[in-house]
């Protein structure tokens, strides 16, 4: 008789293969860290001690395809604001000053708590500090594919991408192997990165066979960009700098067209569709109905809790199915079976990591979980249809449903008790974490002047300008005296000036002014555009009658639009100076005054 470790007897066996095998009032039966066999042959197994499941669902892990784990720490920071001020405005700032790998452990262990918690035995992250989050992920017993971010921009663990580049390589070569963690480079996204550092990133992927985790069209904002950059959507843009060399696994993919899907399923990458974030962020729907029928691996990922709030794949897998229906007007559209396969096997396979986990299958690693559907939200229970078991699972079970959890052949949970880290104590650091957060938010909020050095470049640079305004009946005796030998021009230009000015409830605050100047050739035609903030003193116009007297205190660079600043600074009040066609000279008499005509 063979025999074995453990058995999990008369258990409704969901296996989640291929062919979606379920063995009613079964076994598995589980050596070290390994499945030996499913169903009536598990059956027989002489096992060391056997379990018995009381009816209950045993099936694979469920598997998280995109997250950022330590983000659980930023869950609830700053919401409803749109992409990029969320990210540019908020979790970047706040990264740059709390990151660090004590922040990470613990973001990581309160992240994988709540992941047991909810019936994830793996999961696909991206992040900085990834050495500290596999080290984190491996004590609570998790699997994962830990993904190391390299930016063009410095980040919390590099202060160029020379050097994140160099950590990825690293964090490779240390975890490489591991039983539980695959490690992995991830250029965050196209846009956040160079041609050079997706190439790097796909030749680090190849030279030590890891799969590559990025971001791409996550927004139509983003592919509307590379088609005015590189004359092409993302993905071709992408290929063409060879990431498709490396197994990739693609977060978002909501802004793709037929022949992007079509490239994705030729190269063998895997999609992570995240429809809470993507709702969230206003990114819109991932065409996933579309992906799926063309054969392309799609997984379901949480996105970082910053952007969801939580971590929960029972509710993702569900709006996985009831957005596809909804868009598609199709209540045929993503059934219950597909959501679930999406959330098990397909998503391991869109991590790369299907040999490992993702079914129940004798070979692969011991990743499953015991879900009682003997819960009031879930009765009464028909065997007609086969496929309602899946139905079940996806659209009435909770995640709190989720009794049991083990990964690699270890229990992680037991009676809905976490065995590998302590709930209470994580509760308590993380209320100290977002104390902390709170306090240099709160800080940078009463101050216009804060929030601008936090969205980056802001220099100090103390200018005065005056101006003197009269009313004259004729230009032309202007134009006379300026043609005349009496004034100099030392420098003219010629542009567009259009000024947004946004005042707050403290005065003290001063003013800022979003400039945005089109430089203009002879003929009228725009050769240029730049954008500036000014935070300013109040012009004094009123003090000095025609002569506008106007102190700027700090310049920095406008790398967004005026919306994206209005929502991040929230002023009291806007008012705008469009001055659609103004001509502006600056002369220099020979008294040294300062003259500008409109
Ligand atoms: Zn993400």
């Amino acid at each position: 008789m063979a025999t074995c470790d453990l058995r999990l007897s008369n258990a409704l066996v969901l296996t989640m293969d291929q062919r979606f095998t379920v063995h009613r009032r079964s076994s598995v039966a589980i050596t070290s860290d390994s499945i030996v066999a499913v169903g009536a042959e598990a059956d027989g197994y002489a096992a060391s001690e056997t379990i018995d499941c009381h009816g209950r669902v045993v099936m694979p892990g469920l598997v998280n395809a995109h997250t950022h784990v330590p983000m659980t720490l930023l869950r609830g920071l700053a919401d409803d604001l749109r992409l990029d001020v969320w990210l540019m405005g908020y979790m970047m700032p706040v990264e740059r000053e709390f990151v660090n790998p004590e922040f990470v452990t613990l973001g990581t262990k309160l992240g994988c708590a709540e992941m047991i918690r909810s019936g994830v035995t793996c999961f696909a992250d991206m992040y900085y500090f990834e050495d500290a989050i596999a080290q984190a992920t491996a004590d609570a017993g998790m699997r994962a594919l830990c993904a190391q971010t390299v930016l063009r921009f410095p980040t919390p663990d590099a202060t160029s991408y020379e050097e994140s580049l160099a950590l990825a390589r690293e964090f490779i070569e240390r975890w490489r192997g591991h039983p539980l963690i695959v490690p992995a480079p991830a250029p965050h996204a196209p846009y956040t990165c160079t041609p050079e550092i997706l190439r790097a990133c796909a030749e680090l992927a190849v030279e030590f066979d890891v799969p590559l985790h990025i971001h791409l069209s996550e927004t139509a904002l983003e592919v509307e960009n590379s088609r005015r950059d590189h004359g092409m959507p993302v993905v071709p843009w992408v290929k063409k700098q060879g990431l498709f060399d490396a197994k990739v696994l693609a977060a978002h993919c909501v802004h793709v067209d037929e022949g992007e899907i079509r490239a994705l399923k030729n190269f063998n990458a895997g999609v992570a569709h995240n429809p809470t974030s993507n709702l969230k962020l206003g990114a819109g729907i991932a065409p996933v109905a579309r992906m799926l029928e063309l054969g392309v691996d799609v997984g379901i990922g949480t996105d970082g809790a910053a952007s969801n709030n939580d971590l929960d794949m029972f509710e993702e897998m569900r709006l996985a199915a009831l957005v596809a229906k909804g868009t598609s007007g199709d209540p045929t559209a993503l059934p219950a079976r597909a959501a679930l396969s999406m959330a098990t096997r397909l998503g391991a396979r869109a991590m790369h990591l299907d040999h490992l986990t993702g079914s129940l299958e004798p070979g692969k690693r011991a990743d499953l979980i015991v879900v009682d559907l003997d819960q009031l939200h879930n009765v009464p229970a028909f065997d007609r249809d086969p496929n309602g078991i899946y139905a079940r699972l996806v659209y009435a079970s909770k995640s709190t449903d989720v009794v049991d959890v083990m990964c690699n052949g270890r229990w992680l949970m037991r009676d809905r008790a976490l065995l590998t880290l302590d709930e209470r104590e994580l509760r308590a650091a993380a209320q100290v974490e977002a104390r902390r957060v709170d306090v240099f938010l709160s800080s940078r909020e009463v101050s216009v002047l804060q929030k601008l050095v936090a969205v980056g470049g802001a220099v100090e640079q103390e200018s005065f300008e005056v101006q003197v305004k009269a009313r004259v009946a004729s230009e032309a005796p202007v134009l006379a005296v300026l043609a005349s030998r009496h004034v100099t021009i030392v420098r003219s230009s010629h542009y567009h000036q259009y000024d947004t000015y946004w005042s707050f409830e403290d005065p003290d605050q001063g003013w800022l002014r979003y400039r945005e100047d089109e430089f203009l050739e002879k003929e009228g035609k725009v050769t240029g555009a730049r954008a500036r903030l000014t935070l300013t003193g109040r012009t004094r116009e009123e003090a000095f009658g025609a002569v506008l007297l106007f102190r700027s205190r700090y310049l920095a660079p406008a790398a967004h639009s005026a919306r994206f600043y209005r929502e991040y600074f929230r002023p009291a009040a806007t008012s705008s100076k469009k001055i659609a066609a103004a001509g502006c000279s600056s002369i220099a008499a020979s008294s040294s005054t300062c003259t500008s005509i409109a």
